[in-house]
């Protein structure tokens, strides 16, 4: 059975703002309603993965935690490996480590040293982009090994908060803009 097509408006309609979580001030885009629909979360994965044909790439890289959700699905619709990039001390083998800047502090992603080939070709997805400095950093993880970053890829973009400037020199996609 295929279900008929959603198009980026109706994926726009279902997520849900939450205002004040996890505190004060920030707007939070809650996308377990495109989730739990199985015409708009089956098709948000192809709205991701239209441009790719079978082969075109190898491995999607998907951002802890909720990045994993359309990377792993996106995996398993172009015939492609899964990486995940985790926050520091969650992968169990020897990692690759990068820090990036927040609003109060810094956080650390981290990678398997092995996760992917020198010059494999990867699409990186995150659910949402906001100021940019955790795809950053995810980026700079899969070119340390070598890899050739495909595209950045996005459920949802916060254009406001300018998070592109961190990403240039990479072509980014987002599906909604707010
Ligand atoms: P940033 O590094 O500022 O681009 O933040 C992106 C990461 O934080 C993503 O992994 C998102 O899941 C999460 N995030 C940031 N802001 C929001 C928001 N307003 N709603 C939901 N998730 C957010």
């Amino acid at each position: 059975m295929s279900l008929p097509r959603p198009t980026a408006a109706d994926i726009e309609r279902a997520i849900r703002n939450i205002p004040d979580f996890p505190k004060p001030g920030i707007q939070f885009k809650d996308i377990t309603p495109v989730l739990a629909d199985a015409r708009l979360f089956s098709g948000s994965i192809d709205l991701m993965t239209e441009k790719y044909g079978p082969g075109a790439v190898d491995a999607v890289v998907g951002i802890d935690a909720r990045g994993f959700i359309f990377a792993a699905a996106a995996a398993v619709r172009l015939h492609a490996g899964f990486v995940p990039v985790r926050k520091k001390g969650k992968l169990p083998y020897q990692t690759h480590e990068q820090q990036y800047d927040l609003e109060h502090g810094t956080a650390t992603v981290a990678v398997h040293v092995d996760a992917l080939r020198p010059g494999s070709r990867v699409l990186l997805i995150d659910d949402l982009l906001a100021t940019g400095g955790t795809a950053a950093a995810a980026a700079a993880l899969v070119k340390r090994l070598g890899a050739e970053i495909l595209e950045i890829s996005f459920l949802i973009e916060l254009g406001f908060l300018g998070g592109r400037q961190k990403l240039k020199g990479y072509p980014v996609r987002s599906l909604v803009v707010f």
